[in-house]
């Protein structure tokens, strides 16, 4: 069962305003069992709407309208259903009299162009309005292209399509929709649930491979991938006619997904890795000590802090902005001259030396370290941006290279993900001989 949104409004096609009502409606309509197969928006021009409204509705079993309700000459949208689907406007007086009242509790006299927003197709049923004064407008479109009121309760294919009109004022909108359009479209015959699972460590390609045939086109439920800084998520959406049906694919499917990606995957939901990392830190009596360079720039100890009651797992956070010079040094407990005397161009003997001080000075059982970052242009011209982060338990130190082009903030989400992540994989493995803390 398809459905179009169709967003009027000369302020959003010139760019003064973002359409969010359509993205807003697209996830209600989805989670109803609807498949949202077109958005479109509108200046408010008389001619464009006309033909855009007699066209969607030979598409689509659901149009939604948004916006154009209001009492100005360039709020269109009324004259347009009328035209579209031959029907002379009428004024309904019940909507005149709530119209009216709201005024009369604002203590405003209403203006007479107010009177206009109680305008409506003739065969068409009204959507009241409890946040503002535009009423909105329901009607059904039969498959023969008669306008009809909505008598029968469940939009189905074969009676055409329904259009609800809803004020473009999101706070008007939604109330509407929640009150009076949402309980007309729940029986679209289909029920929709959607999983998400997160994971950190390879690209959206290397995802698509593992995956395999889960990702095919049309299957149900599908597999979405998504990736935002640097985090890859697994939207699984399930389509079924039972409740127990969809919940029963989207269970098994993701499964299918944790069983391919495996280690890959951190959370089922919407965790951060920083929440889950803090947990598996909580739940082992386990502590950490951050020394970030300028790599990841105090993003660790950012992230760690969101979580009230990290406290008992973080034991401290330092930041080193610049180079690691004697000052840093004496900063963090290390004695420059044990530095210089392991080394101190080597990244790793300097991220040992220091989380073995800190680990001594704070009784912890992992330190996580930045490096410092440099930029190194490459033949091709592409800016890299060198860093890493190393990962110390009691036992040994593991470093990783997170060098990559583009964005500082991308790049110090990664590698601070990378760090976080390193330790997770370690906590779960045991990987520090399993006898830490
Ligand atoms: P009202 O009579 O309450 O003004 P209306 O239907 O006439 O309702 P519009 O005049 O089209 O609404 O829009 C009013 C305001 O609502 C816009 O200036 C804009 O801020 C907001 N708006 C309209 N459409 C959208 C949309 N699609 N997404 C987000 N905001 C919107």
């Amino acid at each position: 069962m398809f459905a179009e949104i169709i967003a009027i409004g000369s302020e959003l096609t010139c760019g003064s305003k973002l359409d969010t009502n359509s993205q807003w409606l697209s996830r209600e309509l989805e989670v109803l069992g609807w498949t949202v197969m077109r958005h479109t928006t509108l200046a408010d021009d008389l001619d464009a709407i006309v033909s855009e409204f007699r066209t969607a509705v030979t598409r689509a079993q659901v149009v939604l309208i948004t916006g154009g309700l209001g009492p100005t000459l360039d709020d269109i949208t009324r004259d347009a259903l009328g035209l579209a689907f031959d029907q002379r406007l009428i004024r309904d007086l019940q909507s005149l009299e709530q119209i009216e009242a709201l005024f009369v509790a604002r203590g405003r006299e209403m203006p007479a162009r107010n009177r206009r927003q109680a305008d409506r197709p003739e065969y068409s049923d009204v959507l009241v309005n409890t946040c503002g004064t535009a009423p909105g407008i329901l009607m059904r479109i039969t498959s023969t292209g008669a306008a009809m009121s909505v008598t029968a309760d469940v939009p189905d294919a074969s009676q055409g399509c329904l259009i609800a009109v809803m004020p473009g004022v999101p706070a008007e909108m939604r109330p509407m929709f929640e009150q009076h359009v949402r309980p007309v479209l729940l029986d679209s015959g289909m029920v929709l649930r959607r999983a998400v699972i997160r994971t950190f460590g390879f690209g959206e390609s290397d995802a698509e491979q593992l995956l395999g045939d889960l990702t095919a086109r049309g299957r149900n439920p599908e597999v979405g991938i998504t990736a935002s800084e640097a985090v890859i998520s697994l939207w699984v959406t399930a389509r079924s006619q039972s409740v127990e049906e969809a919940e029963r694919l989207s269970r098994e499917t993701c499964q299918l997904v944790r069983e391919r990606l495996g280690d890959a995957v951190y959370a089922d939901g919407d965790d951060e890795l920083h929440d889950v990392v803090a947990e598996l830190l909580k739940s082992g009596n386990r502590s950490v000590a951050l020394v970030e360079g300028a790599a990841t720039g105090g993003q660790l100890a950012m992230w760690m802090s969101e979580n009230a009651t990290v406290g008992a797992v973080v034991k401290t956070a330092m930041v080193i902005p610049g180079e690691w010079d004697a000052a840093a040094l004496r900063m963090l407990g290390v004695e420059p001259r044990a530095a210089e005397n392991n080394h101190p161009e080597d990244w790793l003997t300097l991220a040992t030396l220091v989380s073995e001080t800190l680990r001594h000075n704070h009784n912890v059982d992992f330190v996580l370290v930045s490096s410092p970052f440099y930029d190194e242009r490459l033949d091709s011209g592409v800016i890299m941006r060198r860093g890493y982060v190393a990962v110390s338990t009691v036992h040994d130190i593991q470093s990783f290279d997170v060098s990559m082009s583009g964005n500082l903030a991308i790049f110090r989400q990664r590698a601070a993900r990378t760090a976080l992540n390193r330790l997770r994989l370690m906590i779960k493995h045991e990987s520090f001989l399993g006898n830490a803390g």
